[in-house]
């Protein structure tokens, strides 16, 4: 049997035992290593089969938390009393009126991104991951305020521009 031969054989099927492969494997140490570590990949891959990841087990398998759909629903409702209470409160006052409102809100939706973009870009120049270390995990100040800082600029403009 030649190296190819075995290779193929052993390739197939890692488990494969031929009186032939046997014979090649004793005196082919070269070989022998490659049958060792394709058993142990074949090990791994059926270990991996056998036990999936959480993500990838099918979500029937799993029952939803019991408060999920209470908290669902307590969200709904809050979200629509702030609505309602912001649409309300809108009625009472002159320094905002809706159109002006909706457009500040836009405007700020869209550049508060870039200045997230922006900050991640600094960061790669500087290769570095958080601007520094003030709130652990999170980050630094900087890490914490990088929305901000375009959005303060354009929802300034904006106000400015409407208010006279
Ligand atoms: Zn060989």
């Amino acid at each position: 049997m030649t190296c190819d031969e075995a290779r193929l054989l052993i390739g197939a099927d890692p488990g494969a035992a031929t009186t032939a492969l046997e014979e090649h494997l004793a005196t082919c140490a070269a070989c022998a290593r490659f049958r060792d570590e394709m058993r142990s990949l074949d090990a791994d891959i059926r270990r991996a089969l056998e036990r999936p990841p959480d993500i990838a087990r099918p979500r029937s398998g799993r029952q939803p938390l019991p408060w999920r759909q209470w908290a669902l629903a307590a969200s709904v409702v809050l979200a629509t009393f702030a609505v309602l209470g912001v649409w309300i409160a809108g009625r009472y006052q002159e320094w905002l009126p809706g159109t002006h409102a909706i457009v500040l809100g836009i405007g700020v939706a869209l550049v508060a991104p870039v200045g997230d973009l922006f900050e991640s870009f600094v960061k790669r120049e500087a290769h570095t991951k958080d601007s520094g270390g003030l709130f652990g995990a999170h980050g630094g100040a900087l890490d914490r305020l990088d929305a901000v800082l375009f959005a303060v600029v354009v929802g300034y403009y904006i106000w400015a521009a409407y208010s006279h």
